[in-house]
């Protein structure tokens, strides 16, 4: 009792004296430590997780509604994950283990998936055949073609060929003509140009047609819209998106002369953001790469990295990055610190880096060593705009590759892109971790599996609760407000010991 009625200071004589954790910059002032070493203190709530904001910035110009990014490995990102991430909020980055034909065409999969204006559709001429249609149909996924008289976007519009048209025909009559199948230019409700989007959308809605033409005073097709991405607008209100409305995209490359041609059919194919992927990014070969880019093409966001120091982060700073991606050594299939000696704990590099980045208006993608979705919070809570993330997506439906059972379990593959196994597949994943020249390959990544997640349809929203509720009870209305409080010192740390981990997880259950 005695104790009790001391430690609320009404008697004896002196109040023992009490701290409610530490700052950033104290929590880090010594050893280097990661996510697991520390834990957020509580805030104070007075608004509800919904409203908690997520929008942050990527890059210096791009800015997303949730703060996750999915990561250049071909056991993660293909246009199957970028679209479903974009969709949900996100980006993905698709990643260079392949031709970079092959890659392109995956960010124009992405870019074309949905849109405001379909600019440049794919147009046929009367002449064409139904087989046309539904080999386009194979190849592009849409069957809705507007019918022009020269066969091509500007010419005279003479119909289109949706697949209510097609649908019944039998394999005979696909050598019929689209003159013949298709609806003619008098029964099509068709819009002008110069028509604003919102109005042309309501025009679509009210027809109740599938598509609509817009053409000029002389009848030439100018652009089409569809109905579809009505409702891909309504279904998915987070959606990261361009000002075409179409969703946004990255593409990793390297930083060899051959990734010069990669990057121009990337830019090509409409990619919104090129992320230089290097395990050690301070180099003259990125240096040189970044410079080059945004003289080329000075509208292009490019993610320079990785790094964990401030003073690598100074150089590529200098260069001209729109972006920071950090981490070295962090990534669940990465052994680069035990091979290499080098790295850096993951907690003490987004801290350091972010601040740094901070004052030269440079956001910072938190890469590697995520494995739930709190992580993703303290990444946030020290500094990183965004998060990247390997592991945690592989093993979804979107994530490229196949299912397949061990043990009665359903997995997919995941590896690490410095990893043998990835390396043999294709030079481009070797030039991240080595140099052509070298004789002897050092691993740097191992590779295994992940248990088979779902969709990313439903792990996204779930992973953004998460977040949202993590910032409400920290009591941060936003990421913005994440941060400022990190840096007013507001927000309070404390380092956790082994045991109070172990206590902060799962234990003491029979089963
Ligand atoms: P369709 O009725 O078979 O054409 O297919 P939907 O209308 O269901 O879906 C078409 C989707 O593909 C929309 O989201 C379009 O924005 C997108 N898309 C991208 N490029 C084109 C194109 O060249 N033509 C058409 N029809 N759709 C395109
Ligand atoms: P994860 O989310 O699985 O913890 O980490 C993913 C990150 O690990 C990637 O974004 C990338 O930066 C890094 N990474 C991918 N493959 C390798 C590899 O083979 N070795 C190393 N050192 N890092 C890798």
């Amino acid at each position: 009792m005695a104790e009790c009625s001391l430690a609320n200071g009404t008697r004896g004589s002196k109040t023992p004296p009490t701290k409610d954790g530490v700052t950033a910059a104290e929590l880090f002032l010594e050893e280097g430590l990661t996510y697991n070493d520390f834990l957020i203190l509580p805030g104070y709530i007075d608004f509800a997780a919904d409203d908690v904001d997520l929008t942050s910035k990527l890059t210096r110009r791009i800015s997303l509604k949730a703060p996750l990014v999915s990561s250049p490995m071909d056991t993660v990102t293909e246009s199957s994950m970028a679209i479903v991430m974009a969709l949900c909020g996100g980006i993905g980055i698709i990643h260079h283990n392949c031709t970079p034909e092959f890659q392109s065409n995956e960010v124009r999969k992405v870019k074309k998936y949905e849109q405001g204006f379909i600019l440049d559709p794919v147009v046929m001429g009367p002449d064409n055949t139904v087989a046309d249609v539904f080999s386009a149909k194979a190849r592009n996924g849409f069957s809705g073609i507007p019918i022009t008289e020269n066969g091509q976007m500007g010419g005279k519009l003479l119909g289109i060929v949706t697949a209510r048209d097609i649908d019944f025909l039998s394999r005979e009559q696909y050598k019929v003509k689209l003159n013949e199948v298709m609806t003619p230019r008098e029964l099509l409700t068709v819009a002008s140009s110069g028509i604003k989007l919102k109005e042309a959308n309501d025009m679509l809605q009210k027809s109740k047609k599938g598509k609509l033409p817009i053409v000029n005073e002389k009848d030439e097709l100018v652009s089409l819209i569809s109905r579809t991405d009505l409702k891909k607008h309504r279904e998915f209100p987070l959606a990261s998106k361009d000002e075409h409305k179409q969703l946004l995209v990255g593409a990793a490359i390297g930083t060899r002369e051959d990734d010069k041609d990669r990057l121009d059919m990337l830019v090509n194919a409409g990619v919104d953001v090129v992320v230089l992927d290097s395990s050690q990014g301070n180099s003259i070969y990125q240096i040189n790469l970044i410079k080059y880019i945004k003289q080329k093409y000075s509208d292009l966001q490019v993610v320079g990295g990785n790094v964990v120091t401030t003073s690598q982060a100074k150089t590529l700073i200098a260069a001209g990055v729109d972006a920071l991606r950090v981490g070295m050594g962090s990534g669940s299939i990465c052994i680069t610190q035990e091979v290499m000696a080098v790295g850096r704990p993951q907690g003490t590099a987004v801290y350091n880096v972010a601040a740094f980045a901070r004052e030269a208006g440079v956001p910072v993608i938190a890469d590697g060593g995520v494995s739930s979705v709190g992580h993703i919070t303290k990444a946030l809570a020290l500094g990183a705009s965004t998060v990247m993330m390997g592991s945690l997506l592989a093993g979804t439906t979107e994530a490229p590759g196949e299912y397949f059972f061990s043990d009665g379990v359903r997995l997919k593959k995941y590896r690490g892109m410095g990893s043998l196994d990835a390396m043999e597949t294709n030079k481009s994943s070797a030039s991240r971790y080595f140099s052509e020249s070298d004789k002897l390959k050092v691993a740097q990544g191992v590779s295994g599996s992940i248990v088979d997640k779902g969709s990313i349809h439903k792990f996204v929203p779930y992973l953004i609760a998460g977040i949202q509720h993590g910032c409400q009870d920290i009591g941060a209305r936003s990421t913005e407000v994440l941060r400022d409080m990190m840096y007013d010192g507001k927000l309070r740390f404390e380092k956790r010991t082994v045991s109070a981990q172990v206590e902060g997880g799962v234990h003491s259950l029979h089963s």
